[in-house]
């Protein structure tokens, strides 16, 4: 049995109205996949599906995390890092500092460690959702080899 992909999504304040509009555009492809978001992206992103879906509200499959900046991001990143999350729509705010800066940086970074397909704005998302990898079972992101790291020595 093929394994349902997980797609995180969040967005921060002034491009939720953008995350939601690309949402209900692509809801048939979303519908798909499990999809993980920080709290309050996900709970707009479950308050649109459900009106797009009338009735059928249980065919969402959606985990919401924490708010970002409680520490939402934080558990993603944890996710990303245990193999959990194949795809990252972080549409991230470029004119506005945010509290939890320190978060996002740190998301932005661990996405790129593992080499996690990863958009930070609508057209590189809607690049990513149309790609036929996405539907692939042989593709796997390659991880760069750690082990000269991690096997370093460390002098006291
Ligand atoms: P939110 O968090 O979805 O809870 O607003 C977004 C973020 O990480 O800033």
């Amino acid at each position: 049995m093929t394994r349902k992909k997980t797609i995180a999504l969040v967005a921060h304040d002034n491009r939720k109205r953008d995350i939601i509009e690309w949402v209900e555009f692509n809801h048939h492809i979303l519908e798909k996949y499990h999809l993980v978001c920080t709290g309050t992206t996900g709970r707009m992103i479950e308050e649109a599906l459900h009106h797009k879906q009338g009735q059928r509200t249980s065919h969402i499959d959606i985990t919401l995390l924490k708010s970002g900046p409680l520490g939402g991001d934080q558990q993603l990143g944890a996710m990303i890092a245990e193999g959990k999350i194949d795809l990252l729509i972080f549409l991230w705010d470029p004119m506005q500092s945010q509290p939890h800066d320190v978060d996002v940086k740190a998301l932005l970074r661990i996405s790129t460690l593992y080499n996690i397909p990863s958009a930070y704005n609508r057209s590189t998302a809607d690049y990513l959702i149309s790609s036929p990898l996405l539907t692939s079972e042989d593709y796997v992101p390659r991880i760069k080899n750690y082990s000269e790291y991690l096997t370093r020595s460390v002098e006291l």
